[in-house]
């Protein structure tokens, strides 16, 4: 089987989240059951001059944007085995940061169009493009109303990963042809239109062969109106195509035992080497080096992470022995608040606001709990990383954390970290302290990050199990009706 990933970002080019973490590790999985994976991702201004080194251009041609054409340039290059196609236009990439512009909607809108334009120009026809969020949301619904019958595009089947239902790309009414050139009749309530605007996720929901999500909870919760995003009675009328396959992690990247980040390598044989990462962290980050818990966060600072949980009851957390480090960026508002409670609590509190892939390897290894109380969480791979580098997750059992994390029973001794049920500070506060309680146990928090570190998170299985779902669309006579 041939599949082209289109994809916003993928490591190692460029990464904002989780999303890129698959694109980059899925596709190798994928090579290994003998399927061919390539990717196509913008080219943005930040991705390394490094990793462009042995890239050429292969391809140039415009694309309409509306009535507009815009230049597309078409570079290759290959890492680790996998073909990548980088989608250059420097006036809607070269920037410095991915998302977040006022002109969003014409940037996605140019890069959908440059994925199916390119297939002919490349002469490379996949048997399935495999769309990730929105930003590649139109790339069905446009593959079925247009390119379809063009020679070459007929056969092509898609698949739409929603990895985030909150984030689904809507733009003004006038987008749909100033900015895609669809047609008015489009904009009608089974296909484009969402309540007066446009939405590309919708799009791309309505269009999909199959459509999957990140975790099976994660699938189920956006059936229900809480977690649905007003997509939910879409989503249930496509539930006989809608499937829920966990992430996995690279466990080549992310492997304590080689990992060349750590200040002291580790596997569950060796655990008297996690301590010195910890040391290392405390001494850098001008915390006492006690042998009191260690929690930490690494995570976008948004209102989706729980933040507001944490925000609650920072005193009571803070009035336990424990060290507390929080690593991430996002929502101004949230990291000023982090800022200021680490004044407040110079000896037991850290934040360092920014993305640093390294030093998030070493936080995850010096960390004795991982925080991680989602007011919803597609997969989240923050948890399983937490869980191989030793670090044991504390929960809110949601989505795919609900589906990877086990709350540790003292009676049976199973499980692999703690969880909590409601979205509800006190809740969390309780898990926290229950987990710093077992920490004391020495024995048994041993035993804890032993089962954490051994459980197999790798891409084998998930990736099979895409396998399988490309397998079935590819054998279907005819693409899904709309
Ligand atoms: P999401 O995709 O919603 O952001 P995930 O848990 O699925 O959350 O993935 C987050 C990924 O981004 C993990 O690999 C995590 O280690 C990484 N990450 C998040 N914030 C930072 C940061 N500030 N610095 C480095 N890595 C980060």
């Amino acid at each position: 089987m041939k599949v082209l990933f289109a994809v916003s970002e993928c490591v190692p080019f460029i990464k904002s989240g989780g999303l890129a973490d698959v694109a980059g590790s899925l596709p190798k999985e994928l090579k290994k059951l003998g399927t061919e994976v390539r990717v196509i991702l913008p080219k943005y201004g930040t991705i390394s001059e490094e990793l462009l080194k042995t890239s050429s251009k292969i391809a140039e041609f415009t694309v309409n944007v509306g009535w507009r054409k815009q230049y597309c340039g078409i570079e290759e290059v290959t890492f680790e085995g996998v073909t990548f196609y980088l989608v250059d236009n420097e006036y809607y990439f070269k920037r410095n940061q991915l998302y977040g512009f006022f002109d969003d909607g014409e940037r996605f809108a140019y890069f959908n169009r440059a994925v199916l334009e390119s297939l002919s120009h490349l002469n490379y026809f996949p048997d399935v493009i495999h769309c990730h969020d929105w930003h590649t949301g139109m790339i069905p619904f446009l593959l079925r109303v247009e390119y379809q019958s063009r020679k070459g595009y007929e056969f092509i089947r898609t698949v739409f990963t929603i990895h985030n239902l909150q984030f689904q790309g809507i733009m003004p009414q006038g987008a749909l042809g100033d900015l895609l050139g669809l047609e008015d009749k489009y904009f009608n309530s089974d296909q484009l239109e969402f309540y007066g605007h446009i939405n590309f996720m919708k799009a791309a929901i309505v269009a999909a062969d199959k459509i999957s999500t990140v975790s099976p909870t994660y699938m189920k919760e956006i059936q229900t109106d809480y977690y649905g995003e007003k997509l939910n009675g879409l989503l249930e009328r496509r539930a006989s195509d809608l499937e829920g396959i966990v992430n996995g992690i690279d466990d080549e990247f992310y492997n304590p035992d080689s990992d060349s980040y750590l200040t002291k390598t580790y596997n569950p044989t060796t655990l008297k080497n996690k301590r010195i990462n910890k040391l290392d962290i405390q001494r850098r980050f001008g915390l006492p080096e006690k042998d009191i818990p260690l929690m930490v966060m690494i995570t976008r600072l948004t209102q989706q992470k729980g933040l507001d949980l944490v925000k609650c009851v920072f005193q009571e957390i803070m009035s336990e022995e424990i060290q507390f480090i929080v690593l991430g960026t996002g929502d101004p508002a949230f990291e000023d608040y982090f800022r200021t409670m680490e004044y407040h609590y110079p000896e037991q509190f850290k934040a360092y606001i920014g993305f640093d892939e390294g030093l998030a390897h070493q936080i995850y290894a010096a960390g004795d709990m991982f925080l991680m109380p989602s007011l919803f969480e597609p997969c989240g791979l923050g948890q399983m990383i937490a869980m191989r580098y030793g670090s044991i997750p504390i929960v809110r059992e949601t989505g795919g954390l609900n589906d990877t994390v086990y709350s540790y029973d003292e009676y049976s001794g199973k499980g692999n970290g703690f969880t909590f049920t409601n979205f509800n500070a006190h809740d969390m506060l309780f898990t926290i302290r229950r987990a710093i309680k077992f920490y004391q146990q020495k024995r048994t928090w041993n035993s804890l990050v032993k089962n954490a570190m051994n459980i197999d998170h790798s891409w084998a299985q998930s990736a099979f199990k895409y396998n399988h779902l490309y397998a079935e669309i590819i054998s279907r006579s005819e693409s899904h009706v709309f």
